[in-house]
């Protein structure tokens, strides 16, 4: 709900995890800048991404191609001319909206009400609540979701044949008004182009136009036929790549999860045509495997499969994670065809086809591929971790359960007191763990309010050096989900951090 979600945007900017981009002139819209913790969440979501794809499959391999391309590519992938959103301004409070975020927004109300209506019957029938045969029978619900079916698959209809004019009729016969100011006073719909154009070359007259690249895909793309070769790769075989993408989205909103700026990671995965479809169901099923690995709820994810397919896809599905705002895209899989490779083929003049021994023949192969928005798996993995508990003596804690894999640090040292030799010891635990682990010393305030404050941070484990620690070398190990503390021997420290942060 909106009240979680203000506090996930708040506690990311006091715990060092996500900052406005220059701040100091009071930020730059959908821009955002991560922070001292924000950085290692980052950087170990990648990894354990790239690990799982790249390492885990001795068919992938990985590249990091340039932002900047030529120009030609996104003329022959089709973003010069089709990469766009449809965009309607408010003539009265000059602000502007994506029109199809609109009808969805409304759609979403719907399904809302429907939901409420489901809770409700659930609390009045209890155990025997059916909810199958509720939703199918109960004439509100089933009214609800008839017309947000309509609803969608009309503007589906409409942005599908390029008829705007429609979706503008649409947004007037729904009423859908200015979430601002209320006014019901529409422009037309138009389609604006998401791509940053930018130039390369020093004098204005020799320049040449360039883009930013909207999506990391077609750096995979354009080097197909090199990996192949030089890999020496035999079809099936996947190319992934991490990487910035920046599009000039037209709604700018909800934190990090729709930004200008953003970082993708991709998978193309080339099949023999024909087989797309089997591999495309593979990599659903494998891309939602990976997401639940990391325990952060069955419940939270969905599939959506599309109706309306891009002109590159044949089939696509978005996993869609339980976001605070409610359920939204957080991955897409696509079979993309031979679209793309076809498409540069055509473009560039040169071949790209792979020659397959057991076929005995030459073709340009199909595309299946995964794309998920690091920022956004970052958002879920954020948002999922806040919580506040209520603890046994009535006082709340707040507390970051982020996955150990993918905490920030992975344990704090913490010397019970400033003296006695123990921050001398605790400095010497921390040489010997920097090596594998990020581990943070703190010796300030009383080691309750240490421990609340790595709980905050959403760091793992908390080893306390106390007066015992000079006796016998053992120190306590404190377990941020479930408060435990342990004691265990310095030289079990290492093997113990191992068994929760490892991947
Ligand atoms: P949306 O419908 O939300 O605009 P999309 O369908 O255009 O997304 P794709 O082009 O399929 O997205 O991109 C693949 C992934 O990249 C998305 O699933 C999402 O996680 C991420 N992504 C796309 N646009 C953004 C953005 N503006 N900010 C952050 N992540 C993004």
């Amino acid at each position: 709900n909106e009240d979680h979600f203000k506090k996930v945007v708040s506690h990311a900017k006091e715990y060092g995890y996500v900052f406005a981009s220059s701040e100091i002139y009071d930020g730059l819209s959908a821009v955002y800048d991560y922070a001292q913790n924000g950085v290692e969440l980052k950087n170990n979501i990648r990894n354990y991404w790239w690990r799982s794809m790249v390492h885990m499959h001795q068919n992938i391999v990985g590249i990091d191609a340039a932002i900047l391309m030529h120009p030609t590519t996104w003329k022959a992938s089709g973003h010069v001319d089709a990469f766009t959103d449809p965009l309607i301004d408010n003539k009265d409070s000059k602000k502007r909206y994506r029109a199809d975020v609109l009808i969805e927004d409304y759609a979403e109300k719907l399904e809302q009400k429907a939901q409420k209506e489901i809770k409700k019957a659930k609390k009045r029938f209890g155990d025997a609540f059916d909810e199958t045969q509720f939703v199918s029978t109960h004439p509100r619900v089933v009214r609800y979701r008839e017309e947000q079916k309509e609803i969608l698959g009309r503007m589906a209809k409409s942005l599908a044949a390029e008829d705007l004019k429609d979706v503008k009729t649409l947004i007037e016969e729904l009423g859908i008004a200015c979430p601002e100011t209320g006014s019901k006073n529409w422009t037309e719909v138009r389609q604006f182009n998401l791509m940053f154009g930018t130039k390369l070359g020093a004098s204005a007259e020799h320049a040449t136009d360039l883009y930013l690249r909207p999506e990391t895909a077609q750096g995979i793309f354009v080097n197909f036929l090199n990996v192949q070769k030089t890999g020496r790769m035999k079809i099936p075989f996947g190319i992934a790549q991490t990487g910035k993408a920046f599009r000039n989205e037209i709604v700018a909103r909800q934190f990090i999860f729709r930004m200008r700026e953003f970082e993708q990671m991709e998978m193309q995965f080339f099949v023999r045509p024909g087989e797309e479809l089997k591999w495309y169901e593979y990599w659903k099923e494998t891309r939602l495997k990976w997401h639940l690995s990391l325990g952060m709820g069955e419940e939270n994810y969905r599939f959506h499969d599309h109706e309306k397919l891009a002109h590159y896809a044949n089939a696509a599905a978005d996993i869609e994670f339980n976001f605070p705002f409610g359920f939204k895209e957080l991955e897409g899989i696509h079979s993309r065809t031979d679209f793309d490779l076809k498409a540069h083929e055509e473009y560039s003049g040169k071949k790209l086809q792979f020659f397959d021994p057991e076929l005995n023949k030459n073709y340009v192969p199909y595309v299946v591929e995964t794309s998920i928005g690091l920022d956004r798996m970052f958002l879920a993995v954020l948002s999922n971790a806040l919580e506040e508990e209520e603890l046994e003596d009535g006082k709340t804690r707040t507390v970051l359960k982020i996955p150990a894999i993918l905490a920030p640090t992975k344990a704090a040292i913490l010397p019970l007191v400033k003296k006695d030799g123990l921050p001398e010891i605790a400095e010497k635990i921390i040489e010997d763990l920097q090596w594998d682990y990020n581990v943070v010393y703190d010796e300030k305030d009383a080691v309750g309010r240490r421990y609340r404050r790595q709980d905050a941070a959403g760091t793992p484990f908390c080893i306390t050096i106390d007066h015992q620690t000079k006796e016998d070398n053992t120190v306590t190990i404190r377990d941020r989900d479930s408060m435990e503390q342990e004691r265990i021997d310095i030289s079990e420290i290492s093997e113990k951090l191992k068994k929760s942060v490892s991947f």
